[in-house]
């Protein structure tokens, strides 16, 4: 179980001043502090962690945003940016003595600009919508995680969301050129904007990511591309997973880059196929859905050329989408293959960590070990192109220990990613939940140097404190702080 940074009791004693400062800032219905009415706000995605916040404020413009964030900054009082709730590695899980500040309110597209195809937007309009606005005209916005109804922009921002088109089309970090970021003193600072290259630093590509650690984003500047022209989906069937995933690095070797491949394992196909009936073959023991767009002609070519590499590779089952609509019930089985393992256990507890696709056959095999070693299902249903793996660890809250036994499966597969050359995520962030392995990645010195980046925006640590980070160190320390030979300085500082 992750530990979380103590409630500072001082801050809870001054809960109603605090209270009623917010309320001075956000009048009307822009705080809550009913015990019942903070409840919903009491996780994000990753429900197997839980904690009331002390209060939750909703603002509904930039100057109330400023100056909620300048009256925590001067009351040292802990600030949760939080936009729909939907992150699954814990970022928006609020702490007990602080102030989640809830972008809900902020659903306004503010412009379209088809000349310079960019969208600017406000942060809490969700991703799904930014390509509505923009459908009518051929356009999209091309990064489109599974949750994409639900979660905003501004969370994507924060944790540089991926999909299943941005093996082709990039992650939110290659689609998004501006942002305004009010700073935790209160300062509103924009970086970038339409341009492509903006001059100075490159502060966006420090912001995108950041997981709301250094401020809160409350615009954004989207970039927009024209649909493709046509857009086919392959089913590829596989009696062995290793053929699947030598596909994947074969396909990609090629030098063809698919607008997305995405793969199931056989318990993944067969909760999916049993919930929407996509027209999965069920006699596989793995599935790749590969998308290929651009011009007619270019897209049948790739197809012939991804069917001959699967064939090489041993599948056994190739269909290919003959209209639209088959090809949307294709991607209706992927996109549903989440809840669709609600037919396998009760809970699951989403991984994501990146590989070498090359390391695919080993690494699926080995956490099938795991499996057996845990006693706990696995299925898995992820953007294999990318080699961003989401093992879905099958488990029953109810029974005891079995969460535990999920976070050791699930932490052992994240080591695993790291030792075969991979990263600990791929586009769910660290939150609290990776938060404790990050030194399986960073030395100590890494992990510092990239504290003193969160210094320099935060110096007193109040935005979404214990997350990403494994100690919290105090920034006046680090500024001089040498760490030698993986020695902890200062240990009287808060460790989790
Ligand atoms: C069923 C399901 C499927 C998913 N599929 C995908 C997927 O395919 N790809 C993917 O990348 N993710 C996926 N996710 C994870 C999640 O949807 C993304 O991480 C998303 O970007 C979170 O957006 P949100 O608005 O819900 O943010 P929240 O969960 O509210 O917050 C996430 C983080 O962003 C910070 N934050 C939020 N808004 C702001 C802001 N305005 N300024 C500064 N910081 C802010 C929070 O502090 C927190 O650290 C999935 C989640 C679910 C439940």
């Amino acid at each position: 179980m992750v530990c979380l940074p103590q409630p500072d009791a001082e801050t809870l004693a001054r809960r109603e001043d605090i209270r009623a400062a917010l309320c001075a800032i956000v009048p009307g219905e822009g705080v809550i502090s009913d015990q019942d009415e903070l409840r919903p706000y009491e996780s994000d995605g990753l429900t197997a962690y839980r904690q009331m916040p002390m209060l939750v404020v909703l603002p509904e413009t930039v100057e109330q945003v400023s100056q909620v964030l300048r009256y925590c900054h001067a009351n040292k009082v802990r600030v949760v940016p939080r936009g729909a709730g939907t992150s699954l590695s814990g970022g928006a899980l609020p702490l007990s003595d602080a102030v989640v500040l809830g972008l809900g309110k902020f659903k306004s597209i503010l412009e379209i600009d088809y000349d310079n195809r960019v969208v600017v937007s406000q942060p809490g309009v969700t991703n799904l919508a930014i390509t509505e606005a923009v459908q009518d005209r051929g356009f999209h916005y091309a990064p489109d995680p599974s949750s994409q109804i639900a979660c905003t922009i501004g969370g994507n921002i924060a944790e540089n969301a991926g999909g299943v088109h941005c093996l082709k089309y990039g992650l939110t970090t290659n689609n998004v050129l501006g942002v305004e970021i009010v700073l935790i003193d209160g300062d509103v600072v924009r970086i970038g904007g339409k341009q492509l290259d903006p001059a100075g630093l490159d502060l966006l590509g420090v912001v995108v990511g950041s997981e709301g650690l250094l401020g809160v984003v409350t615009e954004v500047t989207l970039r927009i591309l024209p649909r493709p022209d046509t857009a086919r989906a392959v089913l590829l069937g596989f009696p062995a997973v290793a053929g699947a995933g030598k596909c994947v690095a074969d396909v990609i070797e090629a030098g063809i880059i698919p607008a997305g491949m995405e793969m199931m394992d056989k318990p993944a196909i067969e909760c999916a196929e049993a919930f929407v009936g996509a027209g999965y073959p069920l006699d596989v023991d793995a599935l790749l859905i590969v998308e290929l767009d651009g011009p007619a002609a270019e897209c049948d070519y790739l197809i012939t050329e991804v069917e001959a590499i699967a064939r090489a590779n041993g599948a056994s089952f190739v269909r290919i989408s003959q209209n639209e609509e088959e090809r949307l019930r294709f991607w209706a089985g992927r996109k549903a293959a989440f809840p669709a393992t609600g037919r396998l256990a009760p809970d699951y507890y989403c991984m994501d960590g990146t590989i070498p696709r090359r390391r695919l056959p080993e690494v699926l095999e080995r956490m099938g070990a795991m499996s057996a070693k845990y006693g706990l299902g696995i299925a898995n249903v992820f953007h294999a192109g990318d080699g961003n793996l989401h093992p879905l660890v099958l488990y029953d809250a109810n029974q005891p220990g079995q969460l535990e036994k999920a976070e050791a499966f699930g932490e052992e597969i994240l080591r695993l990613c790291v030792e075969v050359g991979g990263v600990l995520t791929g586009e769910h962030g660290v939150g609290v939940e990776k938060r404790d392995l990050m030194p399986a990645m960073f030395s100590e010195v890494d992990l510092a140097h990239q504290q003193r980046l969160k210094c320099a925006f935060d110096p007193d640590m109040l935005l979404n404190p214990g997350k990403v980070f494994p100690q919290l160190h105090r920034c006046a320390e680090l500024g001089r702080m040498h760490v030698h030979g993986g020695k902890v300085s200062f240990p009287e500082l808060e460790r989790f």
